[in-house]
């Protein structure tokens, strides 16, 4: 609990939002139970979220093995299960202003481009900044195979730098988005894609975040670097801006951060060979 005052405590609100791209391991184990019991420990609220809106990597089978795993571990999440896949259409809608204020472009770059920016971060994989080729193009021109981007520039020269705080152990403090950093590392994001009705996890994500009521977000540090450009949603789209808990990532006996297809530690493995809930905790060093 520590970072969180009393006023934020009465209030608290998180949520836990896996990708069903594949299984949990160890360290979505780590994030959910921290999420879950910094939830308890204030009062609050705990909410489950599946982002599935990469629908090519998104498996029904990873879904429930998802939900058998948290209830195994003992995780009961507050109200329904939201799932990003069945609200499509209402996140695209949300895209209107900023197109009324400029700030999108169609673009017909690559599919395999494309896709790396629409997915959920990947452990691992690297997120490619876009060079910027479409930005001249005018939303007229927009073709129905064509991504919609946001003009990165363009959105920060409407809006003072947006802020947030922080209270992960490594970069806990308030924080101001810096512009050169977020247009060298971060860019024009894709935040939907028409010809197959995807939204991207950017923008499902701050919105959703924003909408449930999220005081609290807490996740991977692996996230926190894509987290400039989703207070920059919330400011320009109008929306509160929770307060980021980035946690420590969970390591392999090479220092190497877990991967989705590293089965090896695979929640599903250690249940399988007899682990308890409790020495799942131990593990992950709760
Ligand atoms: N869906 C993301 C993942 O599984 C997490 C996103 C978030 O917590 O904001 O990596």
């Amino acid at each position: 609990m520590a970072g969180l005052t009393p006023r934020q405590a009465g209030g608290f609100v998180t949520r836990f939002a896996p990708s069903p791209t594949g299984p949990l391991h160890l360290g979505h184990a780590y994030s959910a139970l921290l999420a879950h019991d910094m939830a308890r420990a204030a009062g609050g609220r705990f909410l489950l979220r599946m982002e599935d809106t990469d629908s090519e990597r998104s498996k029904e089978t990873y879904e429930a093995q998802i939900l058998d795993d948290l209830e195994w571990l003992g995780i009961v999440w507050d109200g329904p299960l939201h799932r990003q896949s069945c609200h499509i259409a209402a996140y695209n809608q949300r895209l209107t202003p900023l197109e009324a204020r400029g700030l999108l472009y169609p673009c017909g770059c690559s599919r395999g481009d494309i896709r790396a920016a629409l997915a959920a971060p990947q452990e691992g994989v690297p997120h490619l900044t876009y060079p910027g080729t479409c930005r001249g193009r005018d939303m007229a021109s927009r073709q129905p195979s064509d991504a919609l981007r946001l003009n990165l520039a363009a959105a920060l020269d409407q809006i003072a730098p947006p802020c947030f705080s922080e209270t992960g152990p490594a970069h806990r403090g308030e924080h101001i988005v810096d512009r050169e950093q977020s247009l060298s590392q971060i860019g024009d994001v894709v935040l939907s894609r028409k010809g197959e009705n995807i939204v991207a996890y950017f923008l499902a994500s701050a919105l959703d975040d924003a909408d449930h009521g999220i005081t609290h977000v807490i996740r991977g540090e692996d996230l926190f670097e894509f987290t400039p450009v989703q207070v920059l949603l919330q400011k320009l789209l109008g929306l509160p801006t929770p307060i980021y808990h980035h946690h420590r990532l969970i390591r392999d006996e090479h220092g190497k951060r877990l991967a989705k297809r590293d089965d090896a530690r695979a929640l599903s493995k250690f249940r399988t060979e007899g682990a308890t809930p409790q020495n799942i905790r131990e593990m992950v060093g709760l």
